[in-house]
């Protein structure tokens, strides 16, 4: 069986790219996994241990980096996210691709230890809307969303590496569009390969 790729997928906060994700591993769930991270942020209402995040504190997050746990971290707003290894591999494992929803800087830090990790970037039909969104979800402080729109900008300036943008208009068709990427990105091959499949020769 050929084993599953590691697929990054980023966006500016509110962008949807967490409901992108949760859709399309309802609708396709052979497709890809989703690996839970680890944060040091409190659980928003609704956020559970262990399936949104791990929730970790600062003492633990750092005794995690030291056991050398982490695939790639990232200070963020003053909170540290990380993903673990053993979940990536807990998804390859299962014979599916690996979904990781993370920012830039880690997704970068994924691609630089991982040559071919694909990185999708999620964008918005346009920065109102954005805004919109995160004001909507009635989640974060006035100041957060200050901060927050302040690092979409920046968060662009730091997309380099990104392959594939998707934009998230019509919530279903950006679902349609990620797994194509993923489907496409799966038939990649080289001949040498696929002649050592066939015919037991390079
Ligand atoms: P939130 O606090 O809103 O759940 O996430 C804030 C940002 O951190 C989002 O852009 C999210 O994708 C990103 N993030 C979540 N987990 C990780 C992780 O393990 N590594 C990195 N680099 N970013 C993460």
């Amino acid at each position: 069986m050929k084993q599953g790729k590691v697929f990054v997928i980023s966006g500016p906060s509110g962008v949807g790219k967490g409901t992108v994700c949760r859709l399309l591993m309802e609708k396709y769930p052979f497709l890809a996994g989703t690996t839970v991270s680890v944060t040091t942020r409190s659980p928003r209402p609704g956020e559970v241990d262990g399936v949104h995040y791990y929730f970790r504190s600062e003492e633990a997050f750092d005794e995690m980096v030291k056991q050398g746990l982490f695939l790639e971290t990232v200070d963020k707003f003053t909170y540290r996210y990380g993903t673990l290894f053993s979940e990536v591999e807990r998804i390859l494992a299962e014979g599916k691709n690996v979904i990781l929803e993370i920012e830039m800087k880690g997704g970068k830090n994924v691609k630089a230890r991982i040559p071919e990790a694909v990185l999708i970037f999620i964008l918005p039909p346009s920065l109102e809307a954005l805004t919109e969104r995160i004001v909507g979800r009635g989640s974060e402080t006035e100041e957060e969303i200050r901060r927050r729109q302040s690092e979409v900008e920046e968060e662009f300036d730091q997309a380099d590496g990104y392959e594939y943008f998707v934009v998230n208009d019509v919530l279903e068709d950006a679902v349609e569009k990620v797994k194509s990427i993923i489907l496409a990105e799966g038939m990649k091959d080289s001949l040498a390969s696929v002649k050592k499949n066939y015919f037991g020769r390079n």
